[in-house]
C-alpha cells in the first residue's frame, strides 16, 4: 500500500478508536480527556509509528526488546518525539536495553525485575516510569503479580531512585467478563493510590474491551488491532 493509502487507513481507524474512547468516557461520566490512547505498534513498521505520530498519537507501546529498540531508533531518527511504553515481558538481562529507550515499563511483576530496572536506570536524567502488572486471573504464566506481592514490588520500585511508580497495568483474563475483572482492578488501584500517592495510572483495556476498562477507571488504553489491523502472529 502507498504511504498516502496507509495514512488514510490509519486516520480512519484512529478516528473510530477516538470515538469509542469518547463515548465510553461519556457513559462513565468521565471527561473526554481522562483517557490516554497508547497505540500498540508491535509487528508494524516504524513508518506506521511515524504516520500515527503525524495524526496526533503521543504514546506508543511495544512488547519485544529487539523489535522495539530498532523501531525507536528509526522513529527518533525521523525527529519525532513520542512516549514509548514497554508492555511485554522484560527479561532481566534486557533491562539495560529497555531502559535506554523506554519512557514507561508497564509490565513489572517481580522485585528482582524492579531492582534490575532500578540499577539500569540509576543514571537517567528523568526517572523511568514503572507500572506494576497485576494478574487478574491468578495465573502466573500470563504475567503479573498476585496477592501481597503487589506491595513487595511497589515498595521495591519506590525505594529505587531511578524509578518512579506510576500505577498499575492489567490484561483482562480469558474466559471472564472483562468488566468484572476491571472492577477488581479498580479496587486495588484505589488501594495503590492511597498507599503511594501520585501512583494513579491504570493501564487497562485493549481493542476488545476498552469500554469496560474506561467504565472502571482506566487512564490509559492499549490499542493494537483496532488501530493497525490484525497481526499475523498472535502476540
Ligand atoms: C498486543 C497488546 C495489546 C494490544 O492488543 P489489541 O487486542 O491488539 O488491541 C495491549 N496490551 C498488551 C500487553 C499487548 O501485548
Amino acid at each position: 500500500m502507498t504511504g498516502t493509502g496507509r495514512r488514510a487507513e490509519l486516520a480512519a481507524s484512529l478516528e473510530r478508536v477516538r470515538e469509542r474512547i469518547a463515548r465510553a468516557c461519556l457513559a462513565a461520566g468521565r471527561p473526554p480527556d481522562a483517557v490516554t490512547l497508547t497505540a500498540v505498534t508491535k509487528t508494524y513498521p516504524a513508518s506506521d509509528v511515524l504516520l500515527l505520530a503525524g495524526l496526533g498519537v503521543t504514546d506508543v507501546g511495544e512488547n519485544r526488546d529487539q523489535e522495539a529498540s530498532g523501531k525507536v531508533e528509526a522513529v527518533r531518527g525521523g525527529g519525532v518525539g513520542l512516549r514509548w511504553h514497554f508492555v511485554g515481558r522484560v527479561q532481566r538481562n534486557k533491562a539495560r536495553s529497555v531502559v535506554a529507550y523506554a519512557d514507561v515499563v508497564e509490565s513489572v511483576d517481580s522485585v528482582r525485575l524492579a531492582e534490575a530496572l532500578g540499577r539500569a536506570a540509576a543514571d537517567r536524567e528523568v526517572p523511568l516510569e514503572v507500572l506494576i502488572q497485576l494478574s487478574l486471573d491468578g495465573d502466573p504464566a500470563r504475567g503479573g503479580v498476585t496477592g501481597d506481592d503487589l506491595w513487595r514490588v511497589s515498595d521495591a520500585v519506590v525505594s529505587s531512585p531511578g524509578l518512579r511508580l506510576g500505577g498499575l497495568m492489567a490484561v483482562a483474563p480469558l474466559g471472564e467478563d472483562p468488566g468484572q475483572a476491571f472492577a477488581r482492578l479498580a479496587v486495588i488501584a484505589g488501594e495503590m493510590a492511597s498507599r503511594h500517592p501520585g501512583s494513579t495510572t491504570v493501564s487497562a483495556g485493549m481493542s476488545g474491551d476498552l469500554e469496560a476498562a474506561i467504565l472502571h477507571g482506566a487512564t490509559h488504553v492499549r490499542i493494537g488491532t483496532s488501530l493497525l489491523g490484525m497481526r499475523n502472529s498472535l502476540r
